[in-house]
């Protein structure tokens, strides 16, 4: 059964949904911690000023794993730096 979640206009401005799935992209669950973000920001950063132009998807970790790293490594043959911690 789907549900609709009412969201408040505060909760819209930093709640986003995944342009793949689309579902809401959640960051931290509890311990978990999930930070994918795909951008670039591109422009002349000074002291007094900034311009440029960013542009961003927003991919939600799953996806990110089994659509983007496949589509990446399928047309460009790419392959991410991948590192694995723990401390
Ligand atoms: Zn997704």
């Amino acid at each position: 059964m789907k549900t609709k979640k009412i969201i408040t206009k505060q909760e819209k401005e930093y709640t986003y949904f995944c342009e793949i799935c689309k579902e809401e992209i959640k960051h931290n669950h509890g311990w978990e911690h999930h930070n994918c973000e795909c951008y670039a920001d591109i422009g002349e950063w000074y002291p007094e000023s900034r311009s440029g132009t960013k542009w961003t998807f927003d991919i939600c970790a799953t996806c990110f794993i089994e659509n983007v790293i496949p589509a990446l490594k399928r047309e460009l043959g790419l392959e991410p730096r991948k590192k694995e911690y723990s401390y």
